[in-house]
């Protein structure tokens, strides 16, 4: 029996089908560039791989084609041999916090939630649907990225601004990245062989999109990200924290509209809007002593210094600090800055095993370092599998 994963970007959809029992991957792909003249299509299955282009105009017709395909290609023989379709949902609003079956109701809210998550939650929702239209009865499960984030108590969720905003309204930090989160954090302790419910870590997820979470006792208790995925960290184009009376001044000052500081903060700003380059790897390779490529990466790393330090604060004891995501994974110099000059906070980070560059998680600190430094993996569809089976087995 198999679970298949859907994980529908803005602009793309990443899938993986998983064998139910030990959740090893039988399939994977990739359409980028939804809605653009070309989308590219990638599936690897065995030694088999197909790259394609092809125009794609929604997630609709995205995930039509993958499910066409997977029966094509003989992944798929029956449809009966899917147990269930897990989604990565980005947005559950202050309705979803765990895993949830789909059903009317649930694509009725998730059209509420629409506001909070409007680059993601339109395309989740049609790929709910397209499922629904392949095989009308294919259980499916929806995993939210705000789900872990519910524990937050309040003085870490609520904004200082009307208490009304926020209890009528739902005006409050939601949280994004839960999936990763959860999913670095589980496999943090079976590295450092330590029960959950004892465990506190910080987790760094930095990719294009960047949060940190810190987790205390196996739960959320605070993370960078806000109502929506713009506060906190410098990210690949967004800006994370700002004042928000910039906002003010670039509309009544210097007449930007609503939208133009929409697309500003979001789409221009970040790594992209100081230094011109989005991709992590192009800028650390055109970094030199005083350029504008160095200095987003000092923005990047000093503002990922202030959240550590502030978390280790409210943690009161910090176990690990772990590195995850594409720049978390890969990259051995933003660790080697991220650790430098920490040492006070009692992190020392060893040189040569940071140089590692196995597919393996590691743990990276020195053996005298008191909070552990660790290298994790991430693998967010496979938690969304892991989750998917769960919330069904509960209800068998
Ligand atoms: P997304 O948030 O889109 O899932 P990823 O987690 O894939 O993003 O991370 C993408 C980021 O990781 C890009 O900035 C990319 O340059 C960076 N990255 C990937 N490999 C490396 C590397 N070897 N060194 C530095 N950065 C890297």
């Amino acid at each position: 029996v198999k679970i298949l994963v859907l994980n529908s970007g803005s602009s793309s959809l990443k899938f993986k089908l998983f064998k139910m029992l030990d959740e090893s991957v039988i399939c994977s792909g990739l359409i980028e560039n939804i809605g653009a003249r070309e989308s590219l299509f990638s599936l690897s299955h065995q030694e088999h791989r197909i790259n394609k282009k092809i125009a794609i105009q929604d997630h609709y017709e995205a995930l039509c084609i993958v499910f066409d395909l997977l029966f094509e290609e003989g992944v798929l023989v029956d449809i009966a041999e899917l147990y269930a379709v897990g989604h990565r949902v980005v947005h559950g609003g202050d309705k979803f916090y765990k895993a949830t079956v789909v059903d009317e109701s649930l694509i009725e809210e998730l059209k509420s939630c629409i506001p909070l998550a409007p680059l993601h939650n339109p395309s989740n929702i049609l790929g709910i649907e397209a499922v629904a239209s392949k095989a009308k009865e294919l259980t499916q499960v929806a995993v939210f990225d705000t789900a872990f984030h519910h524990t937050m108590p309040n003085h870490a969720a609520q904004y200082a601004i009307q208490a009304s905003l926020y209890k009528e309204d739902k005006i409050k930090r939601y949280g994004f990245h839960g999936t990763s989160h959860s999913y670095v954090f589980k496999q943090s302790c079976k590295l450092l062989d330590s029960k959950t419910e004892a465990t506190n870590i910080i987790s760094l997820h930095l990719g294009n999109g960047a949060s940190v979470c810190a987790i205390k006792n196996g739960k959320s208790i605070d993370t960078s990200m806000g109502m929506t995925p713009l506060e906190g960290l410098v990210m690949g184009t967004r800006s994370g924290d700002i004042d928000p009376s910039i906002i003010f001044y670039l509309h009544k000052t210097k007449g930007y509209s609503l939208e133009e500081i929409d697309l500003l903060l979001n789409k221009q700003s970040g790594l992209l809007g100081l230094c011109g380059e989005n991709d992590m790897r192009m800028i650390l390779q055109k970094a030199k002593e005083g350029n504008a490529y160095q200095l987003a990466i000092d923005i990047f790393v000093y503002r990922i210094k202030k959240y550590i330090g502030a978390y280790m604060a409210i943690l009161e004891r910090t176990d690990a600090i772990v590195f995850t995501g594409g720049i978390g994974e890969n990259s051995e110099q933003i660790r080697e800055l991220i650790c430098e000059g920490l040492e006070g906070l009692g992190l020392y980070l060893d040189k040569d095993k940071n140089l590692n560059t196995s597919k393996k998680d590691l743990i990276l600190s020195q053996t005298n370092s008191l909070v552990k430094l660790l290298l994790i993996h991430t693998d967010e569809e496979k938690e969304i599998a892991i989750q998917t089976k769960e919330v069904l087995k509960d209800l068998e």
